[in-house]
């Protein structure tokens, strides 16, 4: 007899907070299908117009989990914040119950180190990072945006000066001097993707620069501001 494979189905929510709420509205906008699980049953009232299924239920619960097939979901979010033991267990338990991409969301430095050992694929801090972006937005008017992508590489986004005006990439010698990599150029509508080293720069242009976390910071009290 021939064996049929589980229904394939799109992501799990985990815990409606304002974090986990703005995952689930964002993927239903996005068409996609989201089972969304709240312990409180406010939450799920809440949502239940909102996601394709809206249930009820305690995520440190095995019965519960497996109740609901949750290993055949692609991608499930652990958005649990105040209560670290509750997301650690269930966690663990999704892991073990063969969640194959699992997302959690960490309150602080000690809970993002445990979920990493117990086989969290992605562990997200959201207070955190977008702390570092905003501050590195408010130090200096030309940056528009920041963004980690690891401990050591992040990203820039920031509008060249009249000092970078007028120069092309190979005068200005980003790379060299600052090790760091110009990956686009935003012009008006126009965006130069992986531009050459002719390429001028004028003033007012949007760059995107790519770097090691050092260098970056480095690049961007020198030149940036
Ligand atoms: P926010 O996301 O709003 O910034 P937060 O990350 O601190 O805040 P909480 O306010 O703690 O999140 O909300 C997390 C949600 O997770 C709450 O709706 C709570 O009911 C839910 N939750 C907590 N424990 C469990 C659990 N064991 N099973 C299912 N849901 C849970």
């Amino acid at each position: 007899m021939m064996r049929r494979d589980p229904v394939k189905k799109d992501f799990a929510v985990i815990g409606l907070g304002r974090f986990g709420g703005s995952i689930c509205r964002t993927l239903s906008e996005q068409g996609k299908e989201v089972l969304a699980i709240d312990k409180s049953e406010e939450r799920v009232n809440e949502f239940s117009m909102i996601a394709s299924h809206a249930i009820v239920g305690d995520a440190t619960d095995e019965t519960v989990l497996k109740g609901i097939g949750i290993r055949n979901f692609d991608h499930v979010v652990v958005a649990i914040g105040e209560d670290i033991q509750s997301s650690i267990l269930a966690t663990l338990i999704l892991k073990e119950l063969g969640v194959r991409h699992l997302t959690v969301k960490a309150q602080n430095d000690y809970h993002e180190k445990v979920l990493r050992k117990i086989g969290a694929d992605e562990v997200v801090h959201p207070e955190r990072d977008m702390g570092i972006r905003i501050a590195n937005k408010m130090t200096s008017n030309n940056v528009l945006d920041y963004l980690e992508l690891s401990d050591q590489y992040s990203i820039i986004e920031f509008i060249a000066n009249e000092n970078m005006g007028k120069h092309t990439l190979l005068e200005l010698d980003i790379r060299r001097k600052y090790g760091i990599t110009i990956v686009a150029i935003k012009r008006d509508k126009e965006i130069i993707v992986s531009p050459q080293a002719k390429e001028n720069i004028h003033k007012g242009d949007v760059l995107i620069a790519i770097g090691d976390v050092d260098n970056l910071e480095k690049f961007k009290r020198k030149v940036v501001e």
